[in-house]
């Protein structure tokens, strides 16, 4: 054993209105980054093109959903655009019990009752670099009829309100760059004091010293 361990896991969790890439720097940063794993939602809504059942998201039923929050299954849920979403409670637990942290991709709702009841989290939000950018990503990602997308577009410059309860903000002009920052966020994090046990380091060194 060497240097200062980690107690347990932590959660970051990522917003930002749709369109602003979410999805793309997650995958980037899982690629770069050790010992994150992503918590994998539940969703009433169907399937888009090329979405896996249990990659993407568990697609259930509005029964299975209801069961879900009734059961106490879900740490936090949401109805966005219509459809119900929510993260399963049990991976997280699991996860960062087992020292590794989870990262979640929720929206402004969820991150906010992610806030109460986990206060340790690491709250980062992504913004878009323009509007223009944003409509283009949403447009260009086909899953929306047209109004749908106009929704999501109006809704999305309501939600840029929210960043101001967040602790980390990133611009997703470049995905690399993006990525790279949200891995100096979490290797950052990894350090703070109160996340490691040190006391064990301490009197190693200490037992070391005599
Ligand atoms: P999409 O349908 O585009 O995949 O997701 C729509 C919105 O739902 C996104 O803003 C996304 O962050 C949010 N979302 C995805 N999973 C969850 C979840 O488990 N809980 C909450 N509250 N929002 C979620």
């Amino acid at each position: 054993m060497t240097g200062v361990q980690r107690k347990r896991g932590f959660l970051v969790v990522l917003s930002g209105p749709s369109g602003a890439g979410k999805n793309t720097l997650v995958n980037e940063l899982l690629k770069r980054a050790e010992g994150i794993r992503y918590s994998v939602s539940v969703t009433t809504r169907p399937p888009g093109p090329g979405e896996i059942d249990g990659v993407h998201y568990h697609f259930v039923t509005p029964e299975r959903f209801r069961e879900m929050q009734e059961a106490g299954e879900l740490l936090e849920w949401a109805t966005v655009y219509g459809n119900s979403y929510g993260t399963p409670r049990r991976f997280i637990e699991e996860t960062i019990e087992q020292g590794q942290d989870v990262i979640l991709d929720v929206d402004i709702q969820g991150a906010r009752q992610v806030r109460a009841r986990w206060p340790a989290g690491v709250f980062v939000y992504l913004m878009p670099p323009s509007m223009e950018e944003l409509k283009r990503r949403a447009t260009r990602r086909g899953r929306d009829a047209p109004d749908a997308l106009c929704a999501r577009l109006r809704a999305a410059v309501e939600e840029l309100e929210a960043v101001f309860d967040y602790d980390y903000v990133i611009v997703n002009e470049d995905l690399e760059v993006a990525a790279e920052k949200l891995k100096a966020i979490i290797t950052a994090e990894r350090c703070r004091i109160a996340r490691c046990d040190c006391r064990s380091f301490v009197e190693r060194l200490r037992d070391e010293a005599r």
